[in-house]
């Protein structure tokens, strides 16, 4: 499962939230370790946007902190993946590759003028190509549409001398033709539909679901993953299916993607780690599913180490029938900073039970930190680029899950590079003044990320039942998740403005939490609105605890001036006039929620999440998204790669290995093409 940015921004807790393992906590304090020092104010998050997109680029924090040998290991398994990437756009579409081809020519090696209208369409045409590994757009499925003429395009061809079949002619400039990657209107032809080239051609909906309803098998306790690595096609009348693995579909490249592997199992860190990438690596020499669940349960296992990956045909949703998994690569590396601060609230949970402003009988005795996972990329290919998640929750495979378990990851550095570019002006819009900006800038990215820390580390683990009562998700019914994540937030809230932080050396200063007190509001009172459509109330479990707790201190704050709405020339804007007071109605409400999840008491959390967190105001609603479409930022985020260049001796020994980064979308994608081309046909 993956998760993205549209589905949860703004947060990383979601996805960590419930499935982290307990963690002896130790008495004694410990202080934060110095950040590493290699951040650079200068670096540029934002390359450049085009049509719905903006390309950003995020770094690797940290990258010396690894040994030779990691940063070894980490080159291969990027360069495994890269060598897999022509498979992800077979998938999606059975012309993506002919056509990248040949849109690639043409852009190579045309030499007339450039400064035109329709070049400028043909470029961005290509680029939101490249983003969405083929002709369909990456999120909405439906095709890009050329704003340039055939005409145009005829005159390019001849140009360049480059050949493009009228069959291919037809895909690109007839709307009708394979308008749709997914279909997922039933009575439209789930397979028939859609123009993902998981099934032959001649392939029906019907046809597929009995085959595979024909493998599945009942009271099967670990069930196959069936298609999983293979595309269905019919031969002479008969279903059957070509498997990806070497020496069949998608072979040549799958070769190359085993050549690095090999590379990579042997400077593993740990035995472990090298047992899962053999079974990987036998994986795609034979394509057998056993091996593959083999592999899933090694790799679950893996915890110990810096380095992790996610490799292999994963997630189902490019496929209708929730089949077929898309090839994708991410490699990770340790957040050795998120670890660090996180190592430091564990150590001083109890610090924070104790001091918590909940009543005595819901405080726990002895509190136990939770761990989580934030990681940083090192590369992504295949499904996860240039558009990525910002955490995944893996093995897919429900029984390994429940046996074996799984892992769940958060992805530090893309969320870094999401806080660090250039917001668009949302910050400008919405907030109150010039203070608060700069204080945004200033303090915002560390603020959310203790805010995050804090919510998962110390603010689920934190409270107690009262003595008979059932647990939440039985008492609160369909508020149990948004109290939950209301209190979380809450316990976060509370000690953001506690100079016990700055004290553990977490953070400098308090203006950090007055930064994240800002930010809250603005976002539970007003930016998140821009997520909904007119006339929607709020139902997303995050989206509505913002919003409760947000209106809740609001409301309460009114009498004594603590907050104040603003409205000049028709906007609003949220003013915090005392942030020590607000503190304290943070922990009121802090108490007063924990004290509906240690009794169940259903008709407050009702009170509170229906009352101040379900309804929009429909005026402040319009205001929203009219300030907000004004600014006219793109809606999607695609992201360019590092690129990691070994440096070698005259043994051909690898010595060092740089992070370097390019500047051009279009530089990295025509390299990748050039150097990872492996299924695409030559022009
Ligand atoms: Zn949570």
């Amino acid at each position: 499962m993956k998760f993205s940015r549209y589905v949860i921004i703004g947060s990383l807790a979601l996805m960590a939230c419930g499935s982290g393992e307990q963690q002896p906590a130790a008495t004694q304090e410990a202080k934060a370790p110095a950040a590493c020092v290699d951040n650079d104010s200068t670096f540029k998050y934002e390359v450049e946007s085009f049509a719905d997109i903006r390309i950003l680029r995020y770094r690797i924090p940290c990258w010396d902190r690894l040994t030779l040998k990691q940063q070894e290991l980490v080159y291969y398994l990027t360069q495994a993946g890269l060598a897999g990437r022509d498979i992800m756009w077979d998938q999606n579409y059975k012309h993506n590759l002919e056509i990248r081809s040949i849109l690639e020519k043409i852009y190579t090696t045309y030499s007339g003028d450039k400064t035109v209208a329709d070049w400028v369409a043909f470029e961005t045409y290509l680029k939101q190509i490249w983003m969405s590994n083929g002709i369909h757009h990456h999120y909405s499925n439906l095709k890009h549409t050329p704003k340039f003429s055939k005409a145009y395009f005829t005159t390019l061809l001849s140009a360049t001398t480059t050949e493009c079949s009228p069959e291919i002619m037809e895909v690109i400039f007839n709307p009708k033709v394979d308008a749709r990657k997914v279909e997922k209107v039933a009575a439209k032809g789930l397979v028939e539909n859609s123009a993902v080239n998981m099934y032959g051609d001649d392939v029906t909906t019907k046809e597929a679901q009995e085959y595979y309803a024909s493998l599945a098998k009942p009271g099967d306790r670990a069930p196959l993953s069936y298609g999983i690595n293979a595309k269905l096609v019919k031969k002479d009348g008969k279903l059957t299916e070509e498997v990806y693995k070497v020496g069949g579909l998608y072979g040549t490249a799958l070769e190359k993607v085993v050549y690095w592997l090999e590379k990579a199992e042997k400077v593993a860190e740990n035995d472990q780690q090298a047992a899962a990438l053999r079974k990987l690596i036998k994986f795609y020499q034979t394509g057998d599913l056993r091996t593959w669940d083999d592999f899933n349960i090694q790799w679950a296992g893996a915890t110990e180490g810096d380095i992790d990956y996610i490799h292999g045909f994963v997630e189902v949703y490019n496929d209708p029938l929730g089949n077929r998994g898309s090839y994708e690569a991410i490699v990770q590396i340790n957040d050795f900073e998120a670890s660090d601060r996180m190592k430091v609230m564990m150590q001083n949970a109890q610090y924070f039970e104790d001091n918590s402003p909940i009543m005595p009988q819901h405080k726990k005795k002895e509190v136990k930190g939770i761990t989580y996972r934030v990681v940083n990329v090192a590369g992504e290919a295949g499904d996860a680029s240039p558009s990525t998640p910002i955490g995944v929750n893996l093995p897919n495979a429900q029984w390994i899950r429940t046996t074996h378990g799984s892992k769940s990851v958060s992805l530090g550095n893309i969320e870094d590079a999401y806080n660090n570019a250039p917001g668009g002006g949302m910050l400008e819009e919405f907030a109150n003044d010039a203070e608060e900006i700069e204080r945004a800038k200033k303090y915002g990215n560390i603020a959310g990320k203790l805010h995050t820390a804090m919510h998962e580390v110390i603010g689920h683990a934190s409270g107690q039942l009262e003595e008979g009562v059932a647990p939440s998700s039985q008492t609160l019914k369909e508020f149990a998740s948004t109290i939950e994540e209301g209190r979380a937030d809450l316990v976060a809230l509370y000690y953001v403005m506690d100079p016990k932080l700055v004290e553990l050396g977490l953070m400098e200063n308090l203006e950090v939490g007055k930064a994240e007190y800002d930010g809250y509001l603005r976002n539970g009172m007003l930016v998140q609105l821009r997520r909904l459509k007119l006339g929607e109330e709020i139902e997303e479990a995050h989206m509505r605890n913002r919003a409760w707790v947000s209106n809740w201190i609001y409301e309460k704050g009114l009498a004594e001036n603590v907050i104040v709405k603003e409205v000049r020339d028709g906007k609003t804007f949220i003013d915090i006039k005392d942030y020590d007071k607000m503190r304290v109605l943070v922990g009121e409400l802090l108490k007063e929620v924990q004290r509906i999840t240690s009794s169940g008491d259903y008709a407050a959390a009702k009170a509170l999440a229906d009352g101040y967190g379900k309804k929009v105001d429909a005026k402040i609603h319009k205001e929203v998204l009219d300030r907000s479409d004004k600014l006219n930022i793109p809606a999607y985020g695609g992201f360019m790669n590092p690129v990691l260049v070994p440096e070698m001796d005259a043994a051909g020994k690898i010595t060092k290995i740089n992070v370097t980064y390019q500047d051009k979308f279009a530089d990295q994608m025509l390299m990748y093409s050039k150097e990872y081309g492996f299924l695409a046909p030559k022009k």
